[in-house]
């Protein structure tokens, strides 16, 4: 490999430019040239690329967002697109590819390792923490921070008011900003999608803890179609609970911005070091994850099985300290 190329895909987070940022030092440091790609997969299909040197990555590090730009390409969900994007590649004379995102983009990178000749590296970049084979993924830090932020500010108000409060946030179908979020916050309980079929969530949280002894609540809903998200929830409660005065605030996409913190930082500079020492040692097709504070390969395939188990430690302490 003489030549990798670098693309951050799907939604963004924070970190993503801290990612990019070790990525191109770490390769030029081995001796490697690096070709930023703009717009995700879609500055591939369209030929969207410019070299890197080591100052186009300065100063980015406590950056949100990304400067390489993110999109959803549907070209690139087609072979023809794939090929356009091999073809562009070539010329370039780009020999492997380090691709930024989430459970989308790490399996549009499987399906064109596997269709081309091309050792792809993966770095989880999501704020929703949803990718297995690693401890936490870049920006699900951040995210957690804003969510609390935004948390404590409410919690204000709903204790002045004596309100229950149902706060969105996101996690796609995952429930790990939901669940963390309110441990951090406070909150009084979380509704995620991994137990949204089994229990009636909003049922145990009335019986169990609602105005025992307080005379507010704040419960973090996870947005996903499992949950049926904040609004749901203070529908029904309205029909089934008249006598409370619910609120709804959707936190939305200030969780995607901000500027990373430490441990995103850290994070992603530790993973783009590591794709480089993957792709020096020969390694191909796999994401770089962090597990118990070291540096692991994980195989796309394992990567985005969707299932990332979610601790009932965690539920339980939840649980157990809103009482
Ligand atoms: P995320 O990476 O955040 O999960 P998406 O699911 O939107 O975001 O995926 C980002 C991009 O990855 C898509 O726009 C598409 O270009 C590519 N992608 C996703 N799934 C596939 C697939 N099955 N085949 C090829 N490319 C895909």
């Amino acid at each position: 490999v003489k030549c990798i190329g670098i693309l951050t895909s799907g939604g963004d987070a924070p970190g993503m430019n801290a990612a990019i940022r070790a990525v191109t030092r770490a390769a030029i440091y081995n001796g490697l040239q690096v070709k930023g790609i703009y717009r995700g997969y879609k500055g591939l299909v369209t030929g969207e690329i410019k070299e890197f040197k080591s100052q186009n990555v300065s100063n980015i590090i406590q950056l949100g967002g990304t400067i390489l730009k993110t999109a959803r390409c549907k070209e690139f969900t087609t072979p023809e697109g794939r090929q356009q994007a091999y073809d562009n590649m070539k010329k370039e004379g780009i020999d492997a590819l380090v691709v930024i995102g989430g459970d989308g983009s790490l399996t549009g990178a499987r399906i064109f390792a596997q269709e081309f000749d091309v050792p792809c590296i993966g770095l989880p970049g999501t704020i929703d923490n949803d990718l297995y084979g690693t401890d936490t993924t870049i920006g699900y830090d951040t995210a957690l921070n804003t969510i609390l932020d935004a948390v404590d500010k409410i919690r204000d108000t709903a204790t002045s008011h004596e309100r229950l409060f149902f706060v969105e946030v996101m996690g796609r179908d995952a429930g790990f900003l939901a669940l963390n979020g309110a441990i951090a916050s406070g909150a009084e309980a979380a509704i995620i999608p991994e137990f949204s079929t089994e229990v009636d969530q909003l049922e145990e949280f009335i019986k169990n803890g609602f105005r025992k002894s307080k005379n507010s609540s704040i419960v973090l809903v996870a947005e996903s179609e499992l949950t049926g998200g904040a609004m749901h929830y203070a529908e029904r409660v309205k029909n089934e609970y008249p006598q409370y005065d619910v609120r709804v605030t959707i936190l939305g996409h200030l969780q995607r911005g901000g500027s990373p913190t430490a441990h995103d930082r850290i994070l992603a500079s530790r993973l783009g070091a590591a794709a480089i020492d993957a792709i020096m040692e020969g390694q191909r097709n796999v994401m770089i994850g962090i597990e118990h504070d070291e540096v692991v390969y994980v195989p796309f395939t394992k990567a985005i099985k969707n299932d990332k188990p979610i601790k009932k430690e965690l539920v339980n302490v939840l649980r157990a300290l809103s009482i």
